[in-house]
């Protein structure tokens, strides 16, 4: 069952309660640049990016935010080290959301003034604590960058917030390692209501990377716990989103565009089935309507799957069965296999329109 967490608003996305859990990215862009990053935003946000953060490491990427944010699609985050005028920069070039750890950014007017232009303009703020960036005096109590030490971290920042009566927080705890997040997670998810943001920091380049982000974020989706995540990856942020819509279709937490399933070969199979999968998955990759599409290599399992499926394709020798919605449409040679399912997928499209 999903954790209970109090409800925030980041632009016109909810995060926490009962919302649909979002998947967000960064640029990896400069911030200073908008062209070059209204251009990536505008090819996250096609891939189903529902929420973007950008670096502000100086005044020239706070200054240009305005810029990103009169012509961004969805809600921009500024995500602000140590600079208390870079988020307050930030702020007045209309950013929805702030990234931004109250204990960093030093004197008590500072941390007040950036909470009451949050709190004036309804701008919730994400703590981010990050294992490789604790406190001197946590790393000194616990040894190590613990889940301990990090919940604490997490704990002193919410406090600071909490002081200046600012409840409008979600909070992320990331490690570079699974076991350590996780336990970190489950630790704060016991003790605040907050909306938290999930992922595996650092997590690796796109193949190792997706492998650790959908074991971590699954881990914790599966416990319940998570209200946003981004998968870090070292590659396309393109990447990170499709992975993060594939684990949360993985879970049947989301629905967006094709699940599919396919077999792995066996000898049973007398079609060239990997590359026939391969095409329809890329092909299909956009389908604006979420249905199941079943490639399956022979009479084994094959009609099963494919009846199962909203489209599927049971392997035969040199042929396959077309299904749709359980009924056999046709015998279709292996070359036109993959045609002949994208050409059905499409015309159920055009029949039931597609998902919003
Ligand atoms: S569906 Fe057929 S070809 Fe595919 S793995 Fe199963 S038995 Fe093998």
């Amino acid at each position: 069952m999903r954790r209970v967490s109090r409800r925030i608003q980041l632009g016109d996305v909810a995060i926490g309660g009962d919302a649909p859990i979002s998947v967000q990215s960064m640029c990896s862009t400069s911030t200073a640049d908008v062209p070059a990053t209204l251009d990536q935003i505008t090819r996250l946000a096609d891939a189903g990016c529902e929420i973007v953060r950008c670096a502000v490491p100086d005044e020239e990427a706070a200054r240009a935010l305005a810029a990103i944010r009169s012509s961004c699609p969805i809600p921009l985050v500024a995500d602000i080290h140590f600079d208390y005028r870079l988020a307050m920069t930030a702020l007045h070039s209309g950013v929805d959301g702030l990234r931004l750890n109250p204990g960093n950014i030093g004197a008590r007017w500072k941390v007040e003034e950036v909470v009451k232009a949050c709190a004036e303009r309804r701008v919730p703020i994400r703590i981010g604590v990050n294992s490789g960036s604790l406190e001197k005096e946590l790393l000194e109590r616990y040894g190590h960058p613990t889940a301990e030490a990090m919940v604490q971290s997490a704990l002193g920042h919410i406090r600071i917030l909490e002081d200046l009566d600012f409840r409008d927080i979600k909070v992320s705890l990331k490690a570079s390692d699974i076991r350590r997040t996780v336990e970190a997670y489950r630790l704060l998810a016991a003790q605040v209501d907050y909306p938290l943001h999930i992922g595996i920091t650092e997590a690796g380049t796109t193949w190792s990377g997706t492998v650790k982000s959908a074991v971590g974020i699954g881990t914790l989706l599966y416990d319940g716990i998570g209200d946003t995540l981004r998968v870090s990856l070292t590659g396309d942020p393109v990447e990170e989103v499709r992975v993060g819509w594939e684990i949360l279709k993985a879970l049947e937490l989301r629905r967006r565009g094709p699940i599919f399933v396919s077999c792995p070969t066996c000898g049973r199979c007398q079609i060239d089935l990997i590359s026939v999968a391969e095409e329809v998955e890329q092909r299909l990759h956009d389908l604006p309507l979420s249905i199941t599409v079943a490639v399956m290599g022979c009479v084994v399992n094959g009609p099963g799957e494919a009846r199962e499926a909203d489209l599927g394709i049971a392997g035969g020798k040199g042929q396959g069965l077309l299904f749709r919605r359980g009924e056999i449409v046709r015998k279709v040679p292996q070359a036109e296999l993959a045609d002949a399912l994208v050409t059905e997928a499409w015309k159920l499209v055009d029949e039931e329109g597609g998902d919003d």
